[in-house]
């Protein structure tokens, strides 16, 4: 066993891709959003298991990414949702990625080296419909996608815009993001462009907005069995598809008076039985976890014991019989009765389950998780 690992429940991801397949039915393509590491799951095997379900499209932060992916799927359409450095432009041709467009010089640029690679480049344009981030503002749009039509070795092949707030119980903000949508898409349309793909959602939208499918969605949370927050007011039946595991490795009889970790913030007042566990903010593990988070040992809670460090955590056991050195940890999911969530974890750092998971480091390994037959056929 190593120190600390990821395993990925490849059925859990089966299921929730067809969860979010049936919601949109075949008149959208779905875009599995697999950025940061497939949001720390582990793109490789993430994009894997969603390539054998038959999925073709992917969207990507950066182009770094892009080509671990190409590298991996041939075939595969690749999307860079993420702003792009203008050095790294000549990697979006070498591994045949497909860009977001939010500004000219860029634009020009792109242009200028497909010309020389005597290629024609497809690309998405991006429109700020409210997002606030990346994108042309709609009132630029119409000048923007008529100058684009003029070069002559881009092709506008989608049209997107990402909603600000489809994940708030208040979907106005969403619906007045859709309705300059369906502006720029008129315009679009009027100036006869042969634009493709329009996209507009997310997860929440795909299951909230159902008008907002357009012909492509783009999923990334919801494929990985997450809420934002225990708070989230929906239940969709989505199932968590990753744990984090890690095991006891020392196991110490602490005396009162005797302190805990850096800083000494946690001081023994009776007898008290401490698992010294190998994970530490250096994985993923957050440091404001220190004295508070908790993990599960042979089914039950254990409490973390002084300050989370770099490479360790301690735990207290002194409540759990029969630890033994070399037990599993659960740092994120279920062992036994009991379950630790991404939500959970998030809603003890006044954060979102997207930040948690994401923060799992590239020193723990992913791999998938033993299946149980009965998943298989009930599928
Ligand atoms: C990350 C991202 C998504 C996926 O959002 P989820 O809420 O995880 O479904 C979709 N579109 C863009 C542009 C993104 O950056």
């Amino acid at each position: 066993m190593p120190r600390t690992w990821v395993e990925i429940d490849t059925e859990a991801l089966a299921w929730n891709c067809r969860l979010v397949q049936n919601k949109i039915g075949d008149a959208s393509q779905l875009l599995a959003v697999i950025k940061a590491n497939a949001y720390g799951h582990g793109a490789a095997i993430v994009a894997r298991t969603l390539h054998d379900l038959g999925l073709r499209w992917f969207g990507v932060a950066s182009v770094e990414e892009g080509k671990a992916l190409r590298a991996m799927l041939p075939d595969a359409n690749i999307v860079v949702l993420g702003w792009i450095p203008p050095e790294e432009l000549h990697g979006i041709f070498e591994s045949e990625l497909i860009p977001q467009i939010s500004d000219m010089r860029f634009a020009t640029a792109l242009d200028a080296q497909a010309q020389r690679q005597d290629r024609v480049q497809p690309v998405h344009v991006k429109i700020d419909t409210g997002m606030g981030r990346l994108g042309v503002f709609p009132r630029e749009s119409e000048n923007f996608l008529g100058a684009l039509s003029r070069l002559s070795h881009l092709r506008v092949e989608g049209i997107l815009s990402h909603l600000s707030s489809a994940d708030e119980e208040n979907l106005e903000p969403s619906q007045s993001q859709q309705k300059i949508f369906d502006e720029v898409l008129r315009q679009s349309q009027a100036a006869g462009l042969p634009v493709q793909w329009f996209h507009l959602a997310n997860s929440h939208a795909i299951f909230r907005m159902p008008h907002a499918h357009y012909n492509m969605v783009r999923c990334g949370l919801f494929l990985y069995g997450l809420y934002p927050t225990n708070d989230y007011s929906f239940d969709f039946s989505l199932r968590p598809v990753l744990s984090w595991k890690s095991q006891v490795g020392l196991i110490k009889e602490y005396q009162p008076g005797q302190t805990v970790s850096y800083g000494r913030t946690h001081r023994v007042e009776r007898p008290t039985k401490i698992a010294v566990i190998p994970v530490g903010y250096a994985d993923g593990y957050n440091r404001r976890l220190s004295n508070k988070g908790l993990v599960l040992v042979r089914g039950a809670f254990a409490r973390v014991l002084g300050r989370v460090t770099m490479d360790h955590i301690m735990a207290d056991i002194s409540a759990i019989p029969g630890v033994q050195e070399g037990d599993e940890v659960v740092l994120l999911g279920r062992q036994g009765d009991n379950r630790i969530s991404a939500e959970d974890l998030a809603q003890s750092l006044d954060t979102i389950s997207y930040e948690i998971v994401c923060a799992i480091g590239p020193r723990v390994s992913r791999i998938p998780a033993k299946q149980e037959i009965a998943l298989k056929n009930s599928l």
